[in-house]
């Protein structure tokens, strides 16, 4: 199988997977740098992620040119999102997009989600959130519909592993993508653990800085993602 043949189909499974873990629904997107050309990402055709296939996948520059429209296949209205991060993050090489219903409960407090469980710390310390509002005022449609917005939510995400969006989801930006889907998946389950944390009452322990620190150390998840990547793609037929 070659690189690029390899990489469509982990693009495929990744759809699959965050659509069988109900992280994304109709909507959401997750997309991989070109393996051989670092100016340039794959992502599919815009169709709802449990239903992508390797022909939808499509290649696509920065700026959210598509280079190889096949016969007028429609992009995400949301594209922009991923090229603008591969931009600004040169480390990372694969983004997730999802309207994770918990995660926006979230985004729309002023609590941040915060990981309790140690499997969920790699969700990260600090998930900065942005608001379209700030910069593109009270009349958009909350989407991420050009560069200048992708720009200013990748801004926000900084050197983090994921930004939440107010009203509206979450990004990931992945170092591979097993890191940004499994990443996803564990948001929202932080997210869903954080909301019964807080109905039972009382103060809640999340993992401290070290606690974290220790899961997210490349030594353990290049341990941890290959087992949870096998079990989330044999759960999504994959
Ligand atoms: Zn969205």
């Amino acid at each position: 199988m070659s690189i690029l043949t390899d990489t469509i189909e982990k693009i495929v499974t990744a759809n699959r997977i965050l659509a069988k873990e109900e992280v994304v629904d109709g909507f959401g997107h997750v997309s991989m740098r070109h393996p051989s050309d670092p100016e340039r990402y794959l992502l599919s055709r815009s169709r709802s992620p449990e239903l992508v296939e390797s022909a939808d996948i499509l290649e696509y520059t920065l700026d959210g040119a598509c280079i190889d429209d096949r016969g007028g296949m429609k992009p995400y209205a949301e594209r922009f999102i991923h090229g603008a991060i591969y931009k600004a993050r040169p480390d990372v090489t694969s983004v997730v997009h999802h309207h994770a219903y918990p995660v926006v409960t979230f985004s729309t407090t002023k609590t941040p989600i915060r990981p309790l469980m140690h499997t969920t710390a790699v969700i990260g310390h600090d998930i900065p959130l942005w608001d379209i509002r700030d910069k593109f005022g009270p009349n958009t449609n909350l989407l991420v519909t050009n560069m200048d917005q992708g720009g200013d939510l990748a801004k926000k995400l900084a050197n983090n592993r994921m930004v939440m969006m107010r009203g509206h989801g979450a990004t990931a930006a992945g170092t591979t993508i097993e890191d940004a889907v499994i990443s996803s998946i564990y948001l929202q389950i932080a997210a869903r653990q954080q909301l019964d944390a807080l109905t039972i009452g009382g103060e809640v322990t999340y993992l401290s800085k070290g606690e974290i620190d220790g899961q997210i150390d490349p030594e353990v998840t290049s341990f941890v993602f290959p087992r949870i990547w096998e079990y989330f793609s044999r759960r999504a037929g994959r």
